[in-house]
């Protein structure tokens, strides 16, 4: 197996892991290489950053899920840098590992539009330490809205400010809502967690851009109706240790989380390849990258054009769709048969919850809303989840949530904070006043 044709993915995300599975039986020997050692759902991320499901629940080991695959090899590295003419990767050890074809998979990474220094005060959501580290400021701000006496630093510590009303900020914004209206007003004594603000801020003119006009009317109302304060066409100018600026006036919140604007991974740097304005690799219809035919790039990584001309979204589906191809092209290659058709995405739909009794979902051809979308929206989540212990779990949460309101991974745990010696509010240096 070691003289076989060298597959190498980087990037165990949904285009690489798709791509993997595939390939089974082809004659190849694959090497997977993810930074991390697990594939991440990242659709449900923000139910592990409102302590409605365990990280556990969402992500699995990349080594497990090739297990009976014995052409795959997992590494755990990061890839740093590519020698195109020697077809090398350069990994963070120091070592290369050789290619004969590579896909790129890296994915993408929340963006501060230039802001870079925002970051500490407005964690994005991308990984499970993000997610935690959300999960964590969430509730510490209850705890110390528990103790403080000053009304003001009180109320700036029970105000939650979302940025960006894409999917993953109205999914926040609904759970928080509920979190503060529903779960929690019994377990606190001197504060009412229902006074929380969650203030939603979208400098586009309506939440839900990429949904039609009616559904994202309709997740306004709802979030509404959820208690959560919706300014939109109010850009965001600064964020600090105060809280928020936008629309010109500030808002103190102690906690301010950022779901806007994504960066590609640099997969375009390492190759010197032509990429777009958020970083994504300009790849071939048939998704390699330009002269580089033995180079594939996938997923969020890259931006392709639709027949229509408009980009392939950045999705789950378009990645998984994009790793279905580049697998068969690389099996008639080494079929020698001729090259299948340039990429074609088919776009299946949009969903989004508004906390956990609505949403919206929006085929094209049908439109959907209230609480029949959402529990097609909670099928559609369980049936993509890997395994069945983790789907049994996340249905039995989601049930009890809907029926009990109670939210069971209410825990604070710190990556780090207390060793860098930073206290509780790892990246905040100040309190809010
Ligand atoms: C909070 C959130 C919610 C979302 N909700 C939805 C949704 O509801 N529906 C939907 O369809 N899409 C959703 N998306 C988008 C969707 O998750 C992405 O489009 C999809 O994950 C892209 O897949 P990918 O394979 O390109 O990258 P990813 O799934 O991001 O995987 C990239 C992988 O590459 C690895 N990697 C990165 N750099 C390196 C490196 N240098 N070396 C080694 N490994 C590396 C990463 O560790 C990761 O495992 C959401 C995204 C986020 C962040």
């Amino acid at each position: 197996m070691t003289n076989a044709y060298h597959v190498v993915v980087v990037g165990a995300g949904f285009g690489g892991l798709e791509a993997i599975h595939r390939l089974a039986g082809a004659p190849v020997r694959i090497t997977v290489v993810d930074r991390r050692n697990h594939h991440l759902f990242q659709p449900l991320l923000y139910q592990a950053a409102t302590a409605s499901l365990a990280p556990s629940e969402i992500a699995w080991p990349i080594r497990h899920l090739f297990r009976r695959r014995a052409e795959v090899a997992t590494l755990l590295a990061s890839v740093e840098s590519i020698d195109k003419s020697a077809r090398e990767l350069r990994l963070d050890d120091g070592s290369a590992l050789g290619y004969d074809t590579l896909v790129l998979a890296t994915g993408a990474r929340h963006a501060y539009f230039g802001h870079a220094a925002w970051e500490p005060y407005a964690p994005g959501l991308k990984t499970l330490e993000d997610a935690t580290t959300i999960r964590g400021r969430i509730l510490l701000a209850f705890e110390q809205a528990e103790r403080e006496e000053d009304e003001r630093k009180r109320a700036a510590l029970l105000t939650f400010a979302i940025v960006g009303a894409g999917p993953t900020g109205v999914e926040l914004a609904g759970t928080i809502a509920e979190l503060a209206r529903s779960t929690l007003p019994a377990d606190f004594r001197r504060i009412d967690t229902r006074e929380a603000r969650i203030v939603l801020i979208e400098a586009g003119p309506r939440v839900l851009p990429a949904f039609a006009e009616d559904l994202s009317a309709y997740a306004k109302r709802s979030l509404e109706r959820l208690g959560v304060e919706v300014a939109l066409g109010q850009a965001v100018s600064e964020v600090n240790a105060e809280g928020v600026v936008f629309g010109g006036k500030p808002l103190a919140a102690a906690t301010v989380i950022w779901a806007a604007g994504v960066q590609s991974s640099p997969a375009a740097l390492w190759l010197g390849a032509p990429a777009d304005k958020a970083g994504r690799l300009k790849v071939e219809p048939d998704l390699t990258v330009p002269g580089h035919p033995e180079i594939f790039a996938i997923g969020d990584a890259a931006i392709v054009l639709r027949e229509d001309g408009r980009p392939v979204p950045g999705i789950a589906p378009a990645a998984k769709q994009e790793g279905v191809y580049v697998a068969d092209v690389i099996r008639a290659r080494l079929r020698g048969a001729p090259a299948p058709a340039p990429f074609r995405y088919r776009h299946q739909g949009d969903l989004a919850t508004i906390g956990t009794r609505r949403a919206v979902i929006d085929f094209g051809w049908i439109k959907l809303k209230g609480t029949i979308a959402w529990w097609l929206w909670g099928f559609a989540h369980i049936y993509f989840l890997i395994g069945v212990r983790n789907r049994l779990s996340v249905a039995l949460n989601w049930l009890w949530i809907y029926a009990r309101d109670q939210r069971g991974a209410r825990l604070i745990t710190w990556q780090g904070g207390e060793a860098e010696g930073t206290g509780p509010f790892p990246q905040r240096e100040r309190e809010p006043r």
